[in-house]
Formats: structure tokens, C-alpha cells, sequence
């Protein structure tokens, strides 16, 4: 079965206003419709609805970059799966390591965040990956299976359509060190085996898995075009039209 590619930029906590509305209106601009390939833009909270509003109409899809599992209450700070659709959001961004490592979020409350958009109607992009000492201590697959089993628990077949696992070795995010497409390759093979154990070959083959972690134009073609590769979750490169464009072009 062929799937769909995913391309996704992950503006972290960069942009402001005008420069929120004129990336996204630039990217947007550019894309034609295309059943094979989706493409989204996950701004900060505060520029998601003006997002949204600019790409209205247009094939480009709007994301977050987090959210809190409540439907709404005292929570203070939080942004709940509600806000984030009436927002203009589809996809919501969950266990990047940034949250894990520097925000020190827990695999239980990754876990929670993961089941409650689903089930609020968000499409979930659930990032996974190991640290340099960990793949140094040959624990790569052993990390993968832990965060694929801890952050998807209690998600049925049924949930995992509107799942996608980004495979973000931490040591290749921010750093201009790419996976080389054979450890990319191999870590995605071994995702979507592990998907299988848990949910069938049907559902594992369904999946996308996106590849994150130093994606450019230069080295986006031949990470894409890896077998298991479905897509990318793109950092730094989305924050200039011109190199997501070029990635976007390269799916
Ligand atoms: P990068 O970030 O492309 O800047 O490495 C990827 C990510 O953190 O999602």
C-alpha cells in the first residue's frame, strides 16, 4: 500500500506576527494540491488562529507544538486539544525531545497528552528518539520500544490512523547531523515492526513515520526516499520559505 508523505515544520519558539503570516503565506502559495502529500506548518500558540486564517483555502495544514490533556479547567498556561482545533489546528506536536529533555515531561503526562487529542479530535504527531550516549550503548531499539509502548498505551488500532511517530534521534536535532538514510532507514524498519507487534501488519504498514532531526534541502531526497520514510518534521529549514519549499519539493 503506498502511503501518504507528511511534511511538517516545527517553528519552535521562533516568528512573531508579521513574520508568522508571511511565511506561512509563502509556503502556502506555492503548494498545489496533492493527494500524496500533506503538508503543515506548527507555529507558536499565539499565531495558530492568524495561521490559520492566512492559510484558509489553501492545501497547507496548521499544527501546535503541545497541548494539555483537559478538556478546559484551571490549568494555568495550558492550551487544551478544544482551543487548538477551534484555533485552526489539525495536527498537534507531542513528546518532541525538547519537552522531554529540557521541559522534563514525563512519560505518563506524554502518554495522557497523546489519547486525550485523539479522542478530542486532533491528529497527533508523537515523536520518539534516542539520545547519542543511548545509541552509543547500542539502546537505540530498546529506547524506541520503550517510548512507542509508554506514549501509545491505551491507543487502539483505531486511534493509530490519526497517529504519526516522527523518529527524532536527539543528537541529529539542531545540530546540522543528519541520520544517515541507512540508521534512519533501520530505525524507521524497526518502528513500524514494533507497530506490528502491537496493532497487526495492516495497521504497522498504514502508518506514516516521519523522519526529524537536521533535514535540508540537500539531504531531504534521499532520506525521503527511503522505504520507510513517510514524511519529515522539520526544525530549523522551515523557518525560511525557500529550504521548506525545497523539501517540500523533494517528497
Ligand atoms: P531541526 O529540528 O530540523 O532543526 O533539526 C527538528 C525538530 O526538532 O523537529
Amino acid at each position: 500500500m503506498a502511503r501518504k508523505k507528511l511534511i511538517a515544520g516545527n517553528w519552535k519558539m521562533f516568528t512573531l506576527s508579521a513574520g508568522a503570516a508571511q511565511l506561512a503565506k509563502a509556503v502556502a502559495d506555492e503548494l498545489t494540491a496533492d493527494e500524496n502529500l500533506l503538508v503543515a506548518v506548527c507555529p507558536p500558540f499565539p499565531w495558530i488562529a492568524s495561521v490559520a486564517a492566512v492559510v484558509k483555502g489553501t492545501p497547507l495544514l496548521v499544527g501546535a507544538q503541545d497541548v494539555y490533556p483537559a478538556k478546559e479547567g484551571a490549568f494555568t498556561g495550558e492550551v487544551a486539544p478544544e482551543m487548538l482545533l477551534d484555533a485552526g489546528a489539525s495536527y498537534v506536536i507531542i513528546g518532541h525531545s525538547e519537552r522531554r529533555h529540557v521541559i522534563k515531561e514525563s512519560d505518563s503526562l506524554i502518554n495522557e497528552k497523546v489519547k486525550f487529542s485523539l479522542a478530542s479530535g486532533l491528529k497527533v504527531i508523537y515523536c520518539i528518539g534516542e539520545t547519542l550516549a543511548q545509541r552509543q550503548a547500542n539502546e537505540t531499539n530498546a529506547v524506541l520500544e520503550q517510548q512507542l509502548s509508554s506514549g501509545l498505551a491505551g491507543v487502539d488500532a483505531a486511534g493509530m490512523a490519526n497517529v504519526v511517530i516522527a523518529y527524532e534521534p536527539v543528537w541529529a536535532i539542531g545540530t546540522g547531523v543528519n541520520a544517515t538514510t541507512e540508521q534512519a532507514q533501520n530505525a524507521h524498519a524497526f518502528v513500524r515492526s514494533q507497530l506490528a507487534k502491537t496493532y497487526g501488519e495492516n495497521v504497522a504498514q498504514a502508518v506514516l513515520i516521519q523522519y526529524g532531526g537536521s533535514v535540508k534541502p540537500d539531504n531531504a531526497k534521499d532520506l525521503l526516499s527511503q522505504p520507510d520514510v513517510d514524511g519529515a518534521l522539520v526544525g530549523g529549514a522551515s523557518l525560511k520559505a525557500d529550504s521548506f519549499l525545497a523539501i517540500v519539493r523533494a517528497a
